[in-house]
């Protein structure tokens, strides 16, 4: 039987929940009850970012539950070592916390030079326990191996678009090199994954919902992954994955579905 509440070690030897619930497009007035679904389902991890502009949301639902991980983002227009140190205290502001989890740079804006000094602040965060964790989404290879290079420091997790049309397959290689936890963005392929062929004659071979059958293919390939469903059969169909397996043949054919045109999310070469 598989591990209902499977863990990931990140490299700074923290133990983050592999399986999270993911907040992108729900209303600040809607996600307070989103979250407290995903937590009576089972989910122990949260996913959200100031751009969301639900912090407040998250923060009420998890009042009570300071034993769920938290992770928050700070925004492009944010970056630089003095702004995104202000950021963070707002955030912390608007979650009601002292502390998250798990902080993230969302993009890297490498056109705008700052993404090193904003890692640098975050090594300060973390160094003083408000960050328990730092890392980065949409970094690519130069950008992760740059922040090394200049501050020592290997961020923990990289959050990046991967789902069966867009694997990420290089980046993911680099990341186990580095020893970087990979982090899957609309693993669902923002739902256009599920109508796929192949993901639903192996839905209805085993009997589990498309979105499930996708969630397990991440977890099986040892990815960290944050679905996002508004409505409770969705959030308690996505927990699902945590309660079977796929065989090899099975991965092998989602492997399959990988396309060099998969992407979905804007090009963070040039994103910001
Ligand atoms: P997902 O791939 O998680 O897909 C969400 C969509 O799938 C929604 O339309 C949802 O519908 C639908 N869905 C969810 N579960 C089911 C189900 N069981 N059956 C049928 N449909 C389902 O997309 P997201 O873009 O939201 O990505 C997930 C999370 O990743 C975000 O919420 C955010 O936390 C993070 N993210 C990070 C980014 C970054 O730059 N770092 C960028 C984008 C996302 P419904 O809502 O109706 O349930």
């Amino acid at each position: 039987m598989p591990d209902k509440a499977p863990t990931l070690t990140l490299n700074d030897g923290r133990s983050m929940p592999q399986l999270g619930f993911g907040t992108y497009q729900i209303e600040d007035a809607d996600v307070t009850q989103a979250v407290s679904m995903a937590v009576e389902a089972g989910y122990r991890l949260i996913d959200t970012a100031a751009i969301y502009r639900n912090e407040k949301g998250v923060g009420r639902a998890l009042e009570a539950h300071d034993d769920i991980w938290l992770t928050t983002k700070i925004w492009n227009d944010q970056q630089g070592h003095r702004e995104s140190l202000a950021a963070f205290d707002k955030c912390l502001g608007r979650l009601g916390r002292d502390s998250v989890d798990l902080l993230l740079i969302h993009w890297p804006c490498a056109d705008k030079g700052n993404y090193v000094d904003t890692w640098q602040a975050f090594i300060e965060l973390r160094d003083a326990g408000k960050a328990k964790s730092i890392g980065v989404s949409n970094f690519m290879p130069d950008n992760l191996e740059r922040i090394v290079r200049e501050t020592g420091v290997t961020p923990a997790l990289n959050q990046i678009e991967l789902h069966p049309s867009f694997q990420q397959k290089e980046l993911r290689r680099l990341h186990e090199e580095m020893g970087i936890v990979t982090q899957s963005w609309s693993p669902l392929g923002q739902g256009d994954g599920l109508k796929q062929e192949t993901i639903t004659r192996i839905a209805e071979d085993t009997g589990q919902s498309p979105a499930a059958i996708i969630i397990r293919w991440h977890m099986q390939h040892g990815l960290a992954v944050i679905p996002k469903a508004s409505s409770k059969s969705h959030i308690e169909d996505n927990f699902t994955a945590t309660s079977f397996t796929l065989d090899e043949q099975q991965m092998a054919a989602i492997d399959a579905l990988d396309s060099p045109d998969g992407r979905i999310g804007p090009d963070p070469a040039r994103f910001c």
